[in-house]
C-alpha cells in the first residue's frame, strides 16, 4: 500500500526534537520529502540524518521562527528543494521565557517572560503560516497543521503566557481556515496533552510529574510517535474534509 504522503513534500518547524522529529520520521515512512527546520542547527541536521538513514529525502534548515526574513528564506528553500510544498507543520514552541522563575503566577510575570512565549508560539506560527499560504494558495492545494496544545483548550495555572499563546493559535487556525476554506488549502490545529519530550522532562520535579499524571486519565505521558500519527494523517489527503478544527492527542485529558 502506498504511504499516506507519497509524492508530497512537507516542512516541519521544531523538527530538531520531540514531536517535530517524530513527525519528520513518520512523514518519511509515509513517503514524504521533509524539510526539517529548527533554531537548533544540530538538532535539525540530526533529524535530517535519521531521515536519510531511513531512506528518505531531507533538507535541514536553521531558522528562528520569530524572524520574518529567516522564515521567508526557510519556505523559499524548502519550496526550491522539493519543487513546491504540499504540507507544513508549524510546531516550534517553547514553554517559558527568559526571566521566568518556577512558581511565578501571572501577577508576578516580567513582561519579557510573557513576550518570549508569545513571540515563538504565536508570532512564529503566524509568520510561517503567512509564508506557506503565499506559496500554497496559487497552487490551490496544501495542508497546514499548527501546534497548539491542550493548553489551547483549557487553562493551565502557572503557565498563562503558554495558555494564552496556544488559545491564540487555535483562534488563528480557525480564522485563517475560514478565509481559505474554498481554496484547496486546509488549516488545522493539533492539541497534544503531556508528551515525553525535552520540553516536559527538562526541569520538572516529581511533584510536577505527579500533577500532570493526575490530570491525565490514561495516567501516563504520551510519546512523540503517538502524536506524529495524527499529524501525518492531517497532512495527508485522508483528512480532506477537515479544516479549522482542533485535534487532541492527550490520553483523555480534555474529557474530564
Ligand atoms: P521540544 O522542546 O522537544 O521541541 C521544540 C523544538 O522547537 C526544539 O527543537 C526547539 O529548538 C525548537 N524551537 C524553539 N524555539 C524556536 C524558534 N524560535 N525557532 C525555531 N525553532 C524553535 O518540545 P516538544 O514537546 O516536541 O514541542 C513541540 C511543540 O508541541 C511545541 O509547540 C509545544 O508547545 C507543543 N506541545 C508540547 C507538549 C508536550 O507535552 N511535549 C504538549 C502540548 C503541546
Amino acid at each position: 500500500m502506498p504511504g499516506m504522503l507519497e509524492g508530497k513534500s512537507v516542512l516541519i518547524t521544531g523538527g530538531g526534537s520531540g514531536i517535530g522529529r517524530a513527525t519528520a520520521l513518520a512523514a518519511t515512512r509515509e513517503g514524504a520529502n521533509v524539510a526539517v527546520a529548527d533554531v537548533d542547527r544540530d538538532g535539525a541536521e540530526h533529524t535530517a540524518e535519521l531521515i536519510t538513514r531511513a531512506g528518505g529525502r531531507a533538507l535541514a534548515l536553521q531558522v528562528d521562527v520569530t524572524n520574518e526574513a529567516q522564515v521567508e528564506a526557510m519556505v523559499a528553500a524548502a519550496e526550491d528543494a522539493f519543487d513546491g510544498l504540499d504540507g507544513a507543520f508549524n510546531n516550534a514552541g517553547i514553554s517559558r521565557g527568559r526571566d521566568y522563575q518556577p512558581g511565578m503566577l501571572t501577577g508576578d510575570l516580567p513582561l519579557q517572560a510573557w513576550r518570549d512565549v508569545l513571540d515563538v508560539n504565536l508570532d512564529g506560527v503566524f509568520l510561517c503560516l503567512r509564508q506557506e499560504l503565499k506559496q500554497m494558495i496559487p497552487r490551490a492545494r496544501g495542508s497546514i497543521v499548527n501546534t497548539a496544545s491542550v493548553a489551547g483548550l483549557i487553562g493551565l495555572a502557572g503557565a498563562s503566557p503558554y495558555t494564552a499563546s496556544k488559545h491564540a493559535v487555535i483562534g488563528l487556525t480557525k480564522a485563517s481556515a475560514l478565509e481559505y476554506a474554498e481554496s484547496g488549502v486546509r488549516i488545522n490545529a493539533l492539541c497534544p496533552g503531556y508528551v515525553r519530550t525535552p520540553m516536559t522532562q527538562g526541569t520538572a520535579t516529581d511533584e510536577v510529574h505527579a500533577s500532570r499524571m493526575a490530570r491525565t486519565p490514561m495516567s501516563r505521558y504520551g510519546v512523540p510517535e503517538e502524536v506524529a500519527e495524527m499529524v501525518v494523517w492531517l497532512l495527508s489527503d485522508r483528512s480532506s474534509f477537515c479544516t479549522g478544527s482542533s485535534f487532541t492527542v492527550g490520553g483523555g485529558i480534555e474529557a474530564g
